[in-house]
């Protein structure tokens, strides 16, 4: 952010000084000091002017008279609680894989935050299909004998296949076109070629499938040598053939092989489903003039069961947590719902659940803001208004002159939470933090670590999703409005994203 962008909005209330600089407040209303995210100094609150009148009281005290901006940048600039909550969910919980226990650590840790903000927390269990991994393993027969280390992939199908190989390039539809791989164990890379439209791991192991393949192996883009993981399918049901994921180096190994003949391997993998139960975690913050409309704003908590999953997606319940924290100390004239989803990972349970449980309140709903990887030490901050332009419109304009640096599209993401509420009609916001470098290396991995995101990253975001949550929730007459069935289709086509949708089974009837 630009340091005459915060010096501007938050008018005489903040200046920025060298670090060392002694505070020259003690009222305690706020923070007196913190890092300034663009000179790295320190910020120092200035002294509150005598007779300043007092208009609030909330959680975090008394606060002055300024516009409701001017104290939610203060606020979020100055808070350390965002990154004490993400620390919390990667550090003492660990990874948060829907069915375990750690799940349950993590919904009662929440629900005990919100809880601890004088929040009324709704518990909404729902049932799912749960994915139990097994054994796996891949081991290359000829031309050398080698064990490959590697990860099963969720809802890939158990099964032993011992076969040759074939690369079949990212895996896209010409790629499979290309190559014959009927009966034969098929190599592909994660992503997709630079420049081109990345297709998620489930469409390839749909084509894979639909090819009759006998097995697939997933390489990272990126060396690192990790292994990472994620469903390579979306509807809740076994796939009928094994999928593995193994690290960049071993993937390469497996073309270079391939490059100069024959291979044969074997892929095993046990896999599983059982019926499980979830839960959503609802909290409301009754809104003024328009309570009965309200703005959603969701995070899921879970995460994939060797990953500590810091930007996947503990900052997001980070960053939801905090906005609780702060906007309650704020009369808003539409309502907030805090929304805390399960089962992400494994295909969307929780939100799908969600959209249908309560979908004669979704006309209520004036948007849905989904905090899902958001904060990230590398990459670029994206705001998808999933097939809206002029919810885009409306948001470039918001964010413009204190977060210039937004990349706000149109993009529809169809793997996240607030795609059941877009299919819906809902006007529907991704808040991501998306870098090619750190996607390829560690998303889904068991390095997506507390590391990789920063306090700053923390708070910015909190800043940026706290700006659109207050101006959808304040401005009487929001210049967009739902989408119609036939527009959400439209959208869908437009992308082009109708294949890979009608593949999982999602696309809208
Ligand atoms: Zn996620």
């Amino acid at each position: 952010m630009r340091e005459e962008s915060l010096r501007k909005h938050a008018g005489s209330l903040y200046a920025c000084r060298p670090f060392g600089h002694k505070p020259s407040c003690s009222s305690g209303y706020l923070s007196c000091s913190f890092a300034c995210p663009v000179t790295g100094g320190r910020v120092t609150q200035e002294k509150r002017p005598r007779q300043q009148k007092l208009v609030g009281r909330s959680s975090l005290g008394r606060w002055p008279a300024m516009s409701w901006k001017e104290a939610l940048i203060g606020r979020a600039l100055a808070s350390d609680a965002g990154y004490e909550f993400l620390r919390y969910q990667c550090e003492e919980i660990g990874p948060r894989m829907a069915g375990t226990a750690a799940e349950i650590r993590a919904r009662d840790w929440i629900c005990q935050q919100l809880q601890g903000m004088d929040y009324q927390v709704t518990l909404e269990p729902f049932a799912y299909p749960q994915w139990v991994p097994g054994e796996v393993g891949l081991e290359v027969l000829t031309p050398v004998r080698r064990r490959i280390p590697c990860l099963p992939l969720g809802w890939a199908g158990p099964g032993e296949a011992t076969s040759s190989m074939v690369s079949a390039g990212y895996g896209l539809r010409s790629d499979f076109g290309a190559a014959s791989v009927a009966r034969q164990i098929v190599l592909v890379k994660n992503g997709a070629p630079a420049g081109q439209r990345a297709i998620h791991r489930s469409e390839k192991y749909a084509l894979a499938q639909s090819g009759g393949a006998a097995a697939l192996v997933l390489m990272r883009e990126h060396p690192l040598g990790v292994v990472g993981i994620g469903s390579v399918g979306l509807s809740g049901q076994l796939g009928c053939i094994p999928a593995v994921s193994v690290s960049f180096e071993d993937g390469s190994f497996l073309a270079r092989c391939l490059e100069r003949g024959p291979v044969t391997a074997t892929v095993k993998m046990a896999s599983a489903s059982r019926p499980g139960t979830s839960w959503n975690l609802r909290a409301t913050l009754p809104g003024a003039a328009l309570a009965h409309e309200k703005v959603v704003i969701c995070a899921h908590y879970d995460s994939w069961y060797i990953c500590p999953g810091a930007h996947d997606n503990a900052n997001g319940v980070a960053v939801m947590l905090d906005l609780a924290r702060i906007l309650r100390g704020f009369p808003g004239a539409r309502s907030f719902e805090f929304l805390a989803l399960g089962v992400e990972e494994l295909g969307l349970f929780g939100s799908y659940h969600h959209a249908a449980a309560h979908r004669d309140e979704l006309a209520s709903v004036a948007g849905v803001l989904n905090l899902d990887s958001l904060c990230c030490y590398q990459g670029d901050k994206l705001l998808l208004c999933n097939g809206h332009p002029a919810l885009a419109e409306f948001s470039r304009r918001l964010l413009s002159d204190l977060l210039p640096d937004v990349n706000v599209n149109t993009r529809i993401n169809c793997y996240s939470d607030h795609f059941p509420f877009f299919l819906q009609g809902v006007p529907a916001m991704h808040f991501l933090a998306w870098g090619r470098d750190f996607y390829s290396a560690y998303n889904h991995t068991a390095y997506d670590t507390l590391d990789k995101v920063t306090p700053h990253n923390i708070r910015e975001a909190t800043l940026w999703a706290g700006l659109v949550a207050m101006e959808l929730a304040q401005r009487p007459d929001l210049p967009f409005g739902h989408l119609t069935p036939d527009e959400v289709k439209r959208a869908i086509d437009a992308q082009e994203l109708r294949s890979g949708l009608e593949l999982a089974g999602r696309y809208p009837q």
